[in-house]
């Protein structure tokens, strides 16, 4: 089988999955984005239109990988290092928290930095596309459950994320996630625990680390997951960052107006974005 990317893209008024090729764009038929519908098996054996109907990359706009998934569902502490960086105990149970789809924003889309936050800092992931429904799915067949991969940055107010022993107010700020660009499928990723995985801030390297570092990797959390909640396609999971975070560092690196991030998975692609102050009426604040 030849190796397949998909995204989800918006051109001329309207948003289409698509199979990525090259320079252009093939759209699926009747595929307004990559979800629930696009689940294993129709990835496959894409319904393209025909080719004289693809779009030109510099056509286009992406918009998050999967724009409106059932679930996200991320791991916090998931690498050594960051469980050391932040002073926390290895895990004997996957942390798990989730966001919001109005969380996410494309490749290449702006981070939005609001103004009630000082701390805003990246986290270099690797997020997995759920493709086929199931439920006490054994570690043994978790990856046939796995559409494909893609990249995140779970961007996080720190300030916000310790006011209280949960999360979810430092983790899903609207437009504050970026999901992408592309979903690749696990053929072509090949063996998913041994990716490179970077992060860098203005061109200057501030995370650098394997999938192979995971605590719980990548089979053992679907499975572990669908123990107590139904896994649908288009369902989404951030894997957890590792070490090196801007938080952490002496002195500490947060997020600026003007800053670009640059994420790089090995074989999963390259997401980059800038960041932009939300700009906010002073009545509303
Ligand atoms: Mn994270």
């Amino acid at each position: 089988m030849p190796p397949l990317r998909f995204a989800t893209c918006t051109a001329g008024g309207r948003s289409f999955a698509a199979l990525i090729e090259e320079d252009r764009a093939i759209p699926l038929r009747e595929t307004p984005e990559l979800g629930p519908w696009t689940g294993c098996d129709v990835l496959r054996d894409p319904p393209l239109v025909p080719v004289d109907e693809a779009v030109p990359l510099d056509g286009l706009r992406l918009l998050p990988v999967v724009p409106n998934p059932g679930k996200i569902v991320c791991l916090g502490t998931n690498y050594q290092a960051h469980a050391d960086e932040m002073g926390r105990d290895r895990p004997s149970y996957p942390v798990f928290f989730t966001k919001f789809a109005s969380a996410l924003v494309a490749h290449g889309d702006p981070i939005v930095k609001p103004p009630e936050s000082d701390q805003v800092d990246y986290e270099a992931e690797l997020a997995v596309v759920i493709g086929r429904r199931g439920r006490r799915i054994p570690v043994g067949s978790a990856l046939e459950h796995v559409a494909g991969y893609t990249v995140a940055n779970d961007v996080s107010m720190r300030d916000f994320q310790r006011r209280t022993h949960q999360w979810l107010q430092g983790k899903a700020w609207d437009r504050s996630t970026a999901l992408g660009p592309y979903l690749v499928t696990p053929d072509e990723v090949g063996d998913v625990a041994a990716l490179a995985i970077r992060l860098e801030l203005n061109g200057e390297e501030m995370q650098s680390s394997s999938t192979s570092l995971l605590i719980f990797d990548v089979p053992t959390i679907v499975s572990t997951l669908s123990e107590f909640c139904t896994i649908e396609p288009g369902d989404v999971i951030l894997t957890g960052t590792p070490g090196g975070v801007g938080s952490k560092r002496e002195p500490p690196v947060f997020l600026q107006p003007g800053d670009r991030v640059r994420v790089e998975i090995e074989r999963v692609g390259v997401l980059e974005n800038e960041v932009v102050a939300e700009e906010v009426e002073p009545s509303r604040r």
